[in-house]
């Protein structure tokens, strides 16, 4: 194998490590623990999973989670006055709406009835525009995340070709964004990009969120290039990436696994918007 693995776990402890000593300073100075409200709605079966580690990352680095599990049949009007309230209370520092939820809900219209500084998981207009603005913000924490698995491998951003397969408002867009500001000429891919190949193999740093299991093959890879996979499709054996990993890393100079890559980042990037947001706004 070629590429070097970059520890998303490893990079993700360093982290949180860091966290919790932020942590401990504010229940210090405020006398009471950093609040995080996480709320699920149904009984989806990854979303349980996805919540579960959010809540046990909390207690890891001292932040006091409240979980909220309701029922799928929950009303939109129920889930506002419970956003509502929490918005209202001074003790929950952060607000997490775990996606997708239930149709007949709009999430959009839940992700912009949390209060932009509770908004930890980025998603709310008013964080997306300033970080589009290039202004102080809770950055999504998926793309914040493979910044920061990019800056571990010590390669500069500036001026290299970054390629971001995926557009989605929670990965691919910020993710192009946050490159862009990181000083790469950024390339944005999807679906109806024409000839894909000719574009991945001018990448020095590929990012791939298209939620296609093994979509990226080893020929589509420019030499020596920092491979970041976002992917996590459930196979009936094992958890697929949307790249082959086998063969990206006979022609990558970094790779991300999966598991093991981004998804640990995602959980490091939330508690560090948390514990940012409450520092803030306790200061
Ligand atoms: P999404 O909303 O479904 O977006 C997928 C993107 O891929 C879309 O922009 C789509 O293009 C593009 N796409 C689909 N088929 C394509 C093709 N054949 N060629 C090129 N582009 C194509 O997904 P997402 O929410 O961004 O998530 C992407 C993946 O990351 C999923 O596997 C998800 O599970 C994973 N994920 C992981 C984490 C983590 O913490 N590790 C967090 C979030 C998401 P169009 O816009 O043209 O439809």
């Amino acid at each position: 194998m070629r590429a070097k693995i970059i520890d998303g776990k490893a990079v993700a402890t360093q982290i949180r490590s860091q966290l919790k000593v932020r942590a401990e300073a504010f229940s210090a100075r405020c006398g009471r623990r950093i609040g995080l409200a996480v709320i699920l709605v149904g009984d989806n079966a990854a979303s349980k999973i996805y919540v579960r580690n959010k809540i046990a990352a909390c207690e890891e680095v001292g932040i006091q989670s409240a979980a909220y599990y309701l029922p799928s049949e929950t009303e939109e009007t129920k889930l506002t006055e419970l956003i509502d309230t929490l918005n209202a209370d001074n003790s929950t520092d952060g607000i997490l709406v775990q996606l997708p939820l239930p149709k007949h809900i709009n999430a959009r219209s839940i992700l912009e009835r949390i209060l932009p500084q509770k908004d930890v998981d980025g998603f709310h207009a008013i964080n997306a525009g300033n970080l589009l603005l290039g202004n102080p913000c809770l950055p999504a924490c998926t793309p914040h995340g493979c910044i920061e698995l990019i800056r571990s491998t010590g390669v500069p951003i500036a001026g290299k070709h970054a390629v971001v397969i995926g557009r989605s408002n929670i990965v691919g867009k910020p993710m192009a964004l946050l490159l862009l500001q990181n000083d790469a000429t950024v390339t944005v891919a999807h679906s109806r990009t024409q000839d894909i190949k000719s574009i991945t193999k001018q990448a020095d740093i590929l990012v791939v969120a298209v939620g296609i299991k093994e979509f990226v093959t080893g020929d589509m890879i420019k030499p020596g290039a920092i491979v970041i996979d976002v992917g996590m499709n459930r196979g009936e054996d094992k958890l697929y990436g949307d790249v082959c990993f086998d063969e990206a890393a006979q022609v990558a100079g970094y790779i991300t696994p999966v598991p093991g890559g981004v998804g640990p980042m995602t959980i490091a990037m939330l508690l560090g918007n948390t514990v940012t947001t409450a520092e803030m706004h306790n200061a």
